[in-house]
């Protein structure tokens, strides 16, 4: 089974309930979307791997830390872009790779229409960001992509999910973890998620 992490921060919940609210106008929707996501990052890397330095302080030799792994940031446009911010306040070296995914009218199967990945992986663990875990069909064609691409260690960070949504990414890649702020009840039969948030897309861009 993958592991689900939904986070218990005060600070996380707080911050959710006013995303949530639709008078929440999308210039302060834009930061809670990313104060968020760099609250769940804190938590999404608390495994990553360390190596030992020396450092010369003024006065001596200090053992220090260096991150051991390349991070890549991967969102899933376009409402994943704007978890992207969030996350390099707190790892300005990571690299950001884009993923556009649509969803097919007749299959309503997920479609890949923009992924510039080169042939050989240039990290060792990807974060794929998306605000909205709903059927979960762009999650997991995300980790599909990821894994033929060769990166062994990918994680989900993401804002709200459903339970189907979470249950799709499980059956379907149950070794990766899903680190969320909140889990909702239900999904409605457009795919939005129940009570959710509406779109993060358009909440985020100003086009609702
Ligand atoms: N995408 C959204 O933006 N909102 C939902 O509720 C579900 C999918």
């Amino acid at each position: 089974m993958a592991t689900i992490f939904p986070s218990s921060h005060p600070l996380v919940a707080h911050k959710l309930s006013l995303l949530r609210d639709k008078e929440t106008e999308p210039k302060k929707f834009r930061e809670l979307i990313r104060e968020i996501s760099a609250l769940l990052a804190y938590e999404a890397t608390s495994d990553l791997e360390l190596y030992q330095v020396n450092i010369s302080t003024p006065l001596a030799i200090a053992k220090g830390n260096v991150l051991a792994e390349k991070i890549g940031l991967v969102p899933i446009l376009r409402a994943g872009l704007g978890m992207v911010e969030g996350l390099w306040n707190l790892m300005p070296s990571a690299e950001v790779w884009h993923i556009g995914l649509y969803r097919d009218e007749t299959t309503l199967k997920p479609v890949s229409y923009y992924n510039k990945l080169p042939v050989e992986p240039t990290v060792s663990v990807c974060l794929i960001l998306d605000p909205m875990l709903a059927t979960g069909g762009s999650a997991v064609t995300a980790v599909d992509i990821l894994k033929r691409w060769g990166v062994r260690k990918i994680k989900f960070v993401g804002i709200l999910a459903s339970p189907q949504g979470i249950e799709n990414l499980q059956n379907h890649h149950p070794d990766i973890p899903i680190h969320i702020a909140g889990i909702d009840d239900a999904l409605n039969d457009r795919g939005y998620i129940l009570p959710g948030l509406g779109d993060a897309g358009d909440r985020q861009f100003g086009t609702a």
